[in-house]
């Protein structure tokens, strides 16, 4: 069963609060905590508004990401955004879709992909910013880290084994395999996710924003 705080929804967004998360948000911008770590400038990438329904918490902005400071602007937004069932019109609607990565800011090549988000970047902002945003009503928990972080697993749960148990979440989460090219193999292994997982996930992204029809994705610019 999933620890996961789910808010009451309230039906209006206070002027304070959208002006909070403003301020709130110059303050990420200027943020440098892991600044001496990064192999970069920080830029933290994010999408956030007080009235938005949705959120994607993914790993941390990629490489491509990082250049064009626009979340999901790469291969694994248009796989995301497919299976969302969404297009970049809606998908970059603050006002409807809120991305807050566990790591804000690009952490860097490793050995083997990009290194693990920031571990200092969650616990300061995660909160802060999900209390300027009360009317999230349906949450995406995309790849290991934001699902160890949101459903707050003990020990090594595979991903796989998350997913599997999708339903147990409720109505509030879905928790996704990270839409990587890296994961192509992932994705054939289990034909199940797109099978099952994909047109669930479908229902609950129009339901959550009301959407009255779903169209395929477009491919973004990037
Ligand atoms: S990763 Fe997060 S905590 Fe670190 S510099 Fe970027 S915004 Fe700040």
């Amino acid at each position: 069963m999933s620890t996961f705080p789910i808010r009451p929804l309230s039906t209006q967004t206070a002027p304070s609060q959208a002006s909070e998360l403003e301020r709130l948000l110059g303050e990420i911008r200027a943020c440098r905590v892991c600044a001496e770590r990064l192999p970069h400038e920080p830029r933290p990438v994010l999408q956030a508004g007080a009235a938005a329904r949705l959120l994607i918490v993914g790993q941390a902005p990629g490489a491509r990401v990082h250049a064009s400071g626009i979340p999901w602007s790469d291969a694994s937004g248009r796989r995301l955004r497919e299976w969302m069932g969404i297009d970049e019109s809606v998908f970059y609607h603050a006002g409807q879709v809120a991305i807050v990565p566990m790591g804000l800011c690009f952490p860097g090549r490793g050995a083997s992909g990009d290194r693990p988000p920031e571990k200092a970047c969650a616990p300061l902002w995660q909160e802060r910013l999900l209390a300027l945003m009360p009317q999230i009503r349906l949450t995406l928990l995309v790849g290991g880290y934001a699902q160890q972080h949101f459903l707050k697993q003990q020990g090594h749960q595979s991903v796989t084994d998350t997913l599997r148990n999708w339903q147990s979440l409720g109505p509030h989460i879905v928790p996704l395999p990270h839409p990587s090219p890296r994961n192509v193999a992932w994705f054939k292994a289990n034909p199940w996710f797109e099978g099952e997982v994909v047109p669930a996930l479908r229902e609950r992204v129009r339901g959550a924003l009301e959407l009255q029809a779903c169209r395929p994705s477009s491919s973004p610019a990037a």
